[in-house]
């Protein structure tokens, strides 16, 4: 017993009671969160099976090659993009006993061992609840005084390290300041100006994109059998996150898609009334409220883009609707819409009232169309129920 871990506790729960991960009981949990740019199967887990992450990839192999990894990084991109899957090959290939050149071998004990989750020098510290906390940290902290178990290195991989509340991020600051010899430490976060900037001077800085929707469409083709449609529908509006697009549910999202974008592409022939109960079904699911508004903003896009470019239209299955709104609207009317879909979404960012917010929005949405050129003017605005 090490490192105050206590193992049965720790195996019937999958945590050490202080929200640290238990090795053992990650087999389930570790593809599921961002397994997105691993293409050929959940057993496999190098630096060539992450999708679309070239330039990060090619950094740490630099620096894997010449032997020259630094004690402390920091991922920082959307969830679902592979930062904590890059996370886990690095520990892979850091262990490999059969390694080529920066490669993984997949098949020794060691790498069975990371990619089932039971490398006791492999630590994933997850937040407990909406933060990770001191005891999460300190707890760590008690599991560093000690060597490693095995021969190799150890990596402990930190994951949202945004969430690390003040107390927590002092106590992360105390273990960056005296790294353990034979440790690396990989902190995920979304940006690396949410880190204490004493925390992140002290890693280097890898940046992860969001994955071209070209990219992910193959991969939705090739691992969930979508036709190409379907997959590039689902691949744009996941905005680069492959973890999302693969974990969504294509049929029912895009029987979802269909509901959205044809009210929206519907909004001037229905009356305010109904544009009301709209809004509050849109409000009532938080959940996919952020993807409506971002389909509807797409929507938009291509009603504008189809007076230009109809070539580039991104919803190219609804090509015949998005022609007829397209020559209703002038640009001025049509760039009024997207900018009230916009600010929609920055309002309910902002915690504003969502139902409210789409019912203001439902209502500019509808008199861009019909009193868009008496508005100009000044005109009195009436709304008909
Ligand atoms: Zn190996």
């Amino acid at each position: 017993m090490r490192g105050g871990l206590r193992k049965g506790k720790i195996l019937a729960k999958g945590y050490d009671g202080h929200g640290m991960r238990c090795p053992a009981a990650t087999k389930f949990l570790l593809f599921q969160r961002e397994n997105g740019p691993d293409v050929r199967g959940s057993n496999v887990m190098t630096f060539q099976s992450i999708i679309g992450q070239e330039r990060a990839i090619r950094l740490l192999s630099r620096m894997l090659h010449n032997d020259r990894l630094v004690h402390a990084l920091v991922f920082t991109g959307i969830d679902g993009i592979g930062r904590q899957t890059t996370a886990k090959a690095l520990a892979m290939a850091l262990n490999c006993a059969n390694r080529v050149g920066v490669s993984a071998c997949n098949e020794c004990r060691s790498c069975q061992k990371v990619i089932s989750g039971n490398h006791p020098d492999v630590i994933i510290v997850e937040r407990s609840g909406a933060f990770i906390k001191i005891d999460q940290v300190r707890s760590l902290r008690q599991q560093l005084r000690f060597a490693p178990l095995e021969r190799g290195r150890r990596v402990i991989i930190i994951n949202d390290a945004q969430t690390m509340n003040a107390e927590a991020s002092n106590a992360m600051l105390k273990i960056l300041e005296e790294p353990p010899k034979d440790t690396h430490i990989i902190l995920t976060a979304s940006q690396v100006t949410d880190l204490l900037p004493t925390i992140a001077s002290r890693c280097q800085h890898i940046g992860f994109r969001p994955i071209p929707v070209a990219k992910i469409a193959d991969v939705l083709v090739a691992k969930k059998n979508l036709d190409q449609e379907t997959a590039t529908a689902l691949a744009i509006l996941t905005k680069g996150s492959l973890g999302r697009a693969l974990s969504a549910d294509a049929n029912k999202w895009m029987a979802w898609r269909k509901q959205v974008l044809e009210r929206v592409g519907a909004v001037s022939k229905e009356s305010t009334q109904e544009l009301f109960v709209f809004a509050e079904a849109l409000a009532s699911d938080k959940a996919t409220l952020e993807d409506a508004l971002d389909m509807m903003t797409t929507w938009f896009r291509d009603v504008l883009m189809c007076k230009f470019q109809p070539e580039k239209i991104l919803n190219g299955d609804f090509m015949e609707n998005i022609q007829g709104a397209s020559k209703e609207c002038s640009v001025d009317e049509i760039l009024e819409k997207l900018a009230a879909v916009s600010a929609t979404q920055s309002a309910i960012l902002k915690r504003a009232n969502p139902r409210l917010a789409l019912e203001v929005m439902m209502v500019r949405l509808r008199v861009g169309n019909r009193w868009g050129n008496s508005l100009s003017k000044g005109a009195p605005v009436g709304l008909k129920g």
